[in-house]
């Protein structure tokens, strides 16, 4: 790995007490700001995920810094020195393997217990895969929604992707190269042949994005056991105008939790049909049931 020189410091203005979440680099080591080698430099201490990546990210930039685990397991320790050492105002970088911190990555309990202890949290923007991949998957970009990595196992993970399926916006999941193929067909059979892409090491050397329907991509031999790091994205279904049978569908379910004015109401909101023709319908349901 070619050393760069540390970058020079943009301010000279002391670093402020808080918690830093910094973003870091998702492949290539020259995606990182300028402001987040300041804080790396600057702080006081680096919590990362895991000590010999986040090592290796310093040692790259010319930087040294007492590193300390924080992940789900060394969280017990770690957190409450960090929520320690954040009351005595110093000055805390916590970094991931890659990417922004907390997105699928550890760091979102400790930010929650340094906002309650009145702790200054300071985010430090950077790469995340799910956007990079957002933005030259060639899907609608106007609004979409972060699934993150699914379940494992095939029978768990369609049960888990139903619930998404009448999210109106571009569903970015993670998922990694073993499970691909398996994936997309489940995808597939959830979602039905929607348009789709499947970007792979990003700003790394085989950087690839293909795009397709599900179907086709589920089917796509340069798909046939990737290695590598992935993100694939699905764009949102048709939007089926919303007919009586859905309405009475959503009725009843929602009549089974609460009342028929609260059913309505809500009813109402998700399938964006009137709500008093929906409250005379869920009596009429109730009387029924
Ligand atoms: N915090 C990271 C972020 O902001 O993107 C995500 C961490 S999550 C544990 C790791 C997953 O992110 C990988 O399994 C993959 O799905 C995705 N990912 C990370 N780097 C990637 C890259 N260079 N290209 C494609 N996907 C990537």
């Amino acid at each position: 790995m070619a050393k760069h020189p540390p970058a020079p410091p943009l301010s000279d203005a002391p670093l402020a007490p808080g918690l830093y979440l910094v973003a870091t680099p998702i492949g290539n080591l020259r995606d990182i700001t300028l402001r987040a080698l300041d804080v790396l430099a600057a702080c006081d201490m680096v919590l990362a995920e895991d000590t010999r990546v986040a090592g290796k990210l310093l040692s790259h930039y010319g930087i040294k810094k007492p590193l300390h685990r924080y992940d789900e397991y060394a969280a017990v320790r770690s957190g409450p020195l960090a929520l320690g050492a954040l009351m005595q105002n110093q000055r805390i970088a916590l970094v991931s393997d890659a990417g922004t911190p907390l997105v699928s990555d550890p760091g979102f309990k400790l930010v929650r217990a340094a906002v309650a202890q009145g702790s200054a949290v300071w985010p430090i923007p950077g790469p995340s895969a799910a956007l990079a991949a957002l933005t030259i998957a060639g899907l609608p970009t106007d609004r979409f929604l972060f699934v993150g990595f699914s379940p494992p196992k095939s029978s768990a993970r369609r049960t888990f992707m139903t619930e998404f399926a009448p999210v109106h916006a571009t569903l970015i999941f993670y998922e990694s190269g073993p499970r691909l193929r398996a994936s997309l067909t489940d995808m597939a059979a959830v979602f039905g042949n929607r348009e789709a892409a499947v970007a792979r090491e990003l700003t790394k050397l085989h950087e690839t994005c293909i795009r397709g329907t599900l179907e086709e991509l589920a089917a796509d031999p340069r798909l046939d056991g990737p290695k590598g790091e992935i993100v694939v994205l699905i764009a949102p279904g048709e939007e089926v105008p919303a007919g009586a049978d859905d309405a009475d569908a959503a009725l009843t379910e929602a009549l089974a939790r609460m009342g028929p004015a609260e059913a309505a109401k809500q009813v109402a909101k998700a399938l964006g049909l009137p709500r008093r023709d929906l409250y005379l319908r869920a009596l009429e349901l109730k009387d029924v049931r």
